[in-house]
């Protein structure tokens, strides 16, 4: 597997992602996405709603504001609990996010076990520790022309809240029969101490989430069927190999405040391996809290019991970022052509951002042009995903090409004119065969 660095540079020099705010020194923790960034991030995207909301019968889309009432939080847990251990350095005051300052500690670590542990400041080398501290990781704002205690909000920390505070509305409106689920796509904001490891640990981030709501003594079945859901999307839709992939059972101890069962899946990244996303177990939790904030009813009615009950919850949750990652992880080839080193991405021909790139031979042919770009015309009207290179020679354009993942390459040259044929160029194998141009 190749390092992190190598694909960081790739997606800077080819347009995928670049830093945040680059142009004024940047911003820590944030990354843009260029022209090709949010090809394959859309693409990304759109798979996964078309997967679980267009395909499904049972699961249906909402899209709720970023900032909530900021009951929201009070209600899920998030003002008191969603923290990370801060710990700051007596000697150079540099912050640092405690369990992340070595492998052997915990996310319930203590100065003590710092101290003990004579673990050095990795700004100063130094071993003189502040507090342990709990950090709030939730984004404050104002909401309208007052900063008061009252005008406080939040930046949505997840966007699983938005598809909760909506569920009364939506069995209210539409009537769904139990099992059925709610997915929603969108920015979610947390406030890392250290992010890090390019897109993987950012401060802005977009999440795709479902809720699950099931009725209570059948969490179990459905948990099963969601997680096989969850593997024939990431490996038979996204095509991450199965070898990758890991399931992880979370440890009670370990598992986040809301929830009984936690399974975290894993994907083989160059930082290791790490979570690419989770399937959670809520039980009622979110909508008792909800009925007990609100005072509104959350229960659900059986049609055909006649009975009420507030559902239980199974979430799959998703980190679009991670995902991408995960993808480029995956993509991500070296290889040698005729004694030459070769990078290639090698995505899915449905995540590409081009399908195919169309280029005349030789640039300074004004009749080979000319038919290079009615044959561009054709496929571009027919895929959308097609792009044109005409630059440097027909080499160059083939490395970039490969670098960007584009799986095909089509090269108009003079037996075009004659016989109406093409060349086609192959990405991954760099073969090349001859044909029509009715054929494409
Ligand atoms: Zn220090």
């Amino acid at each position: 597997m190749t390092n992190l660095d190598n694909i960081v540079s790739l997606c800077k020099r080819r347009g995928f992602i670049f830093n945040g705010s680059e142009v004024y020194g940047g911003m820590a923790g944030t990354w843009d996405f260029g022209p090709l960034g949010v090809s394959l991030k859309r693409k990304i995207m759109q798979e996964w709603w078309h997967y679980w909301v267009e395909k499904r019968p049972d699961i249906y889309g909402v899209d709720a504001a970023i900032i909530m009432n900021p009951k929201t939080w009070e209600a899920s847990g998030h003002t008191a609990t969603f923290s990370d251990p801060l710990i700051e350095c007596k000697e150079c005051h540099q912050r640092f996010r405690a369990d992340h300052l070595d492998e052997s500690l915990s996310e319930k670590v203590t100065t003590e076990e710092i101290t003990e542990a004579d673990i050095k400041c990795p700004n100063c080398g130094k071993s003189n520790w502040g507090d342990v501290k709990q950090f709030n990781m939730m984004f404050a704002t104002h909401v309208g022309a007052t900063t008061d205690d009252k005008s406080l909000a939040y930046l949505r920390p997840e966007t699983a809240q938005g598809i909760f505070t909506n569920y009364k509305n939506v069995i209210d409106s539409i009537y769904p029969d139990l099992p059925f689920g709610l997915a929603q796509q969108g920015k979610a904001f947390r406030n890392e101490i250290s992010p890090r490891d390019f897109i993987f640990r950012t401060r802005e981030f977009e999440q795709m989430e479902i809720e699950y709501f099931v009725t209570p003594d059948t969490w179990k079945k459905h948990f099963k069927e969601l997680l096989k859901d969850c593997h024939d999307f990431l490996e038979n839709v996204i095509g991450l190999p199965r070898e990758m992939i890991h399931d992880e059972e979370v440890a009670p101890e370990d598992r986040a405040h809301y929830s009984d069962r936690t399974i975290d899946i894993e994907f083989d990244y160059p930082i290791g391996r790490e979570e690419l996303m989770g399937i959670a177990y809520r039980t009622d939790f979110d909508l008792q809290n909800i009925q007990r904030a609100s005072s509104k009813n959350m229960e659900y009615r059986d049609k055909n019991t006649g009975q009420s009950f507030i559902p239980h919850v199974i979430e799959p949750s998703f980190g679009v970022e991670r995902l991408m990652m995960a993808v480029l992880t995956a993509a991500y080839t070296e290889d040698e052509i005729d004694g030459n080193k070769r990078v290639l991405l090698k995505l899915p021909e449905h995540l590409a951002p081009y399908r195919f790139c169309v280029s005349p031979l030789l640039k300074n042919k004004p009749e080979l042009v000319e038919k290079a770009k009615e044959v561009y015309d054709i496929l571009k009207a027919k895929y959308h995903n097609v792009t044109w290179d005409d630059s440097g020679n027909i080499g160059k354009r083939y490395r970039k090409q490969d670098e960007i993942g584009t799986p095909k390459c089509v090269v108009i040259d003079f037996d075009t004119l004659n016989n109406n044929t093409v060349t086609v160029r192959d990405r991954d194998t760099t073969e090349q065969e001859r044909i029509e141009i009715t054929e494409l």
